[in-house]
């Protein structure tokens, strides 16, 4: 495993947003621990580097007011999302604090087939079960600088109780007990920073592995 850090060579161009990739077929998955910032770089990255192939989940969870269905999410109902996990249309799936979210498989197969690298973005559940279906997927570990930032992080989210914010930390400690499983790390120093080393993954002159 390797352990990406602000001072990573990722000066290949690939942030280039004009530039396509070509070559070998790439799917990266990207995962952590909750309140690490995956959502802050996903977002980055549709801002930077449009030509970046995000998977959209499909999920139960109710809709956010900034979220738009068909972009973030395709939001379904319980018993939608059920028949689509039963019918083998989902390339895995996993519960999150009670709501089921799941990778649409037909997308990422066709985008991989057509030789373009695809990006999910999926908690630890998820991640590994495409360890197990797709074992030539780039696993990537989205790490806090620090325990203490972390924290500040997940509580510095502000109104919840006592008890709600020591079931998160329990649950992030563990989250990142699960880091070895990775293939690379990238430390979250900044949005920026972690976008750009996690576009350098997709494209086709990053070898490292
Ligand atoms: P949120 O509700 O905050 O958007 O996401 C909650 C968690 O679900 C995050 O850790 C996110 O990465 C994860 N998640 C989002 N989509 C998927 C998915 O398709 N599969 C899995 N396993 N996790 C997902």
């Amino acid at each position: 495993m390797e352990r990406l850090a602000v001072t990573h060579d990722h000066t290949s161009g690939s942030d280039d947003p004009s530039m396509t990739p070509v070559g070998a077929p790439r799917l990266i998955v990207l995962s952590g621990p909750s309140g690490v910032g995956k959502d802050s770089v996903i977002e980055t990255i549709r801002a930077r580097a449009p030509w970046v192939w995000l998977s959209v989940s499909v999920t139960t969870r109710p809709i956010r007011d900034y979220e738009v269905d068909g972009v973030h999410y395709y939001f379904v109902d319980r018993a939608e999302f059920e028949r689509r996990a039963a019918a083998g249309e989902l390339l895995e799936w996993a519960e999150f604090a009670g709501n089921l979210y799941g990778t649409p498989r037909e997308p990422v197969r066709a985008r991989l087939a057509a030789g373009q690298p695809a990006l999910l973005k999926i908690d630890l559940q998820g991640a590994r079960q495409v360890r197990q279906a797709l074992p030539e997927a780039r696993l990537v570990f989205l790490a806090p600088p620090s325990w203490e930032e972390l924290k500040r992080r997940l509580v510095g989210r502000g109104t919840d109780d006592e008890e709600t914010v020591r079931q998160r930390l329990a649950h992030a400690q563990e989250e990142l007990a699960a880091e070895p499983e990775f293939d690379v790390t990238i430390v979250n120093h900044t949005v920026e920073q972690a976008a750009a080393e996690l576009v350098g993954l997709l494209s086709p002159q990053a070898t490292h592995r």
